[in-house]
């Protein structure tokens, strides 16, 4: 791993240890949540998947009249557009039977070039779905691994493209490491690297560019 993630990786991992995520308990839940929580908070997803009440499966999914599923995703917001984004999403991994192993005996590539041609999957939406639905060694870039790579000095690029292909050329393809790492820079954007950086107590301030402006 490149010197200066390796120390990002390193500090973030020693403050906050494993994060665990994705936080669900099927590969069907992460790719749910990975479009309910579109432009909208953590907590809100968490409602929405919570209406479920632990049956929350690709048939029911398909069979949910539109309204209905509408009524179940409300509080994630843009219900009606997500609503129709889950169904195709639904109907594709149905298209494999919804069978993961299937789909992780797939190249990387293809599965990535075949979830971005469903409606509503962009590149955060499909990586996230990659990582830690199924396990494929793809990194996930997010508004807080922008924020992190504006502000550290590593010219890491300023497209998620980019800034993508910048981590994925430095640390190898490891789908913990890329787990965790991604999880641990959400974290720190949550609590310190905001919007209005709350660098004091940040465990990148000793090295982040930010704190010697
Ligand atoms: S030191 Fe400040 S700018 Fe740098 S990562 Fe931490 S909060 Fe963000």
């Amino acid at each position: 791993m490149n010197n200066s993630l390796s120390e990002i990786y390193q500090a973030l991992f020693l403050h906050y240890g494993d994060l665990q995520w994705w936080p669900a308990k099927t590969p069907y839940e992460v790719m749910v949540g990975a479009i309910l929580t579109q432009n909208t908070a953590w907590t809100n997803v968490e409602k929405a998947i919570g209406q479920f009440e632990d049956d929350l499966t690709p048939e029911r999914i398909h069979h949910l009249p539109l309204e209905k599923l509408q009524d179940l995703i409300r509080p994630s917001g843009f219900y009606k557009q997500k609503s129709q984004y889950l169904k195709v999403l639904t109907e594709w991994f149905m298209s494999y039977d919804c069978d993961v192993k299937r789909i992780q005996n797939l190249p990387l590539s293809d599965v990535r070039k075949e979830l971005l041609g469903v409606h509503g999957v962009g590149n955060e939406t499909a990586d996230s779905i990659l990582l830690y639905a199924f396990h494929f060694p793809t990194f996930v870039v997010d508004a807080y691994t922008m924020r992190l790579f504006k502000r550290y000095p590593l010219d890491a690029g300023k497209t998620y493209v980019q800034v993508k292909k910048f981590i994925e050329s430095r640390i190898p393809a490891d789908v913990l490491v890329y787990n965790r790492f991604h999880a641990l820079i959400v974290q720190n954007g949550k609590e310190h690297c905001k919007k209005k950086a709350l660098c004091e107590g940040c465990p990148l301030e000793g090295s982040c560019k930010k704190c010697f402006d």
